[in-house]
């Protein structure tokens, strides 16, 4: 009931506006009944700031608190488990020796590159061998990238293997 009387007084809407009439018989109940439930249904009436705060609250879109905490939890650990994954690639191509247990080279080489360079992949551990090139990143500034360490095992393979490309 606290919460009723802090509400502030609005006038009622029009619909709600019945004229009663001064001279009513104070011996009728019904009539004094009646005059009751209309000022009880003035005092509650929805008032038009009441209905569009109402409209207001319909109107905002669902957020489920659950299903957030839930979205950013599964985030984090997919971050975590790529991170996770990242290494043991990484530990992986450290630990690789890029040869067949018949000791045959595990490199392959790739030539349908533009810069015409070749680039070489093992085929045990996946790792990408490249010589320097340049790289343009999100700002279009192109930069150099360094050749990669394996770089002269790969001009090796070419160098042992060329004879096979030409004729
Ligand atoms: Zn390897």
């Amino acid at each position: 009931m606290a919460t009723q009387t802090a509400t502030p007084r609005v006038k009622a809407p029009r619909i709600l506006k019945v004229k009663v009439a001064k001279a009513v018989p104070a011996h009728d109940p019904i009539m004094a009944e009646f005059i009751e439930v209309v000022k009880s249904l003035r005092e509650n009436a929805f008032t038009p700031a009441m209905l569009k705060e109402l409209i207001e609250g319909i109107k905002k879109p669902y957020v489920d608190e659950k299903m957030l905490e839930r979205e950013k939890r599964e985030a984090a650990k997919t971050k975590k488990d790529m991170e996770n994954q990242r290494i043991l690639v990484a530990k992986a191509q450290s630990l690789c020796r890029h040869t067949y247990k018949n000791g045959g080279e595990a490199i392959a080489t790739v030539h349908n590159f533009p810069d015409r360079q070749t680039r070489g992949q093992c085929n045990l551990c996946r790792c990408w061998i490249e010589p320097a090139h340049y790289e343009i990143g999100f700002d279009q500034i192109p930069r150099l990238v360094p050749e990669h360490p394996l770089y002269q095992r790969v001009r090796q393979i070419e160098a042992e293997t060329s004879w096979q490309l030409v004729g």
